[in-house]
């Protein structure tokens, strides 16, 4: 009679198994984390271009300033010079 009990679990398993191991399991499983925001303004190491003499470097090493961003003091100054208001 041993036999007879261990089908039973077998066959109770499979039918377990094939419903999806859970009664009233509707939802599909969610994705773990949402994809990353395309937006580049969000990435820390964004490009940006010096406004005075076009450089190319890390907005994280720009100096943010009147008219744009720039590689560094003295081209930020350059360029507030020759924009200057009168
Ligand atoms: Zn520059």
């Amino acid at each position: 009679m041993g036999k007879f009990i261990v089908l039973l679990v077998v066959v109770f398993l499979i039918v377990w198994l094939v419903r999806g191991g859970r009664p009233g399991r509707a939802a599909p499983p969610t994705p773990s984390a949402p994809p990353p925001p395309a937006n580049a303004s969000a990435v820390p190491d964004t490009i940006v271009a010096c406004a005075h003499c076009g450089l190319h470097l890390p907005k994280a090493d720009a100096l943010p300033g009147r008219g744009g961003v720039f590689c560094g003091e003295a081209h930020r100054s350059a360029f507030e010079r020759e924009h200057a208001p009168r």
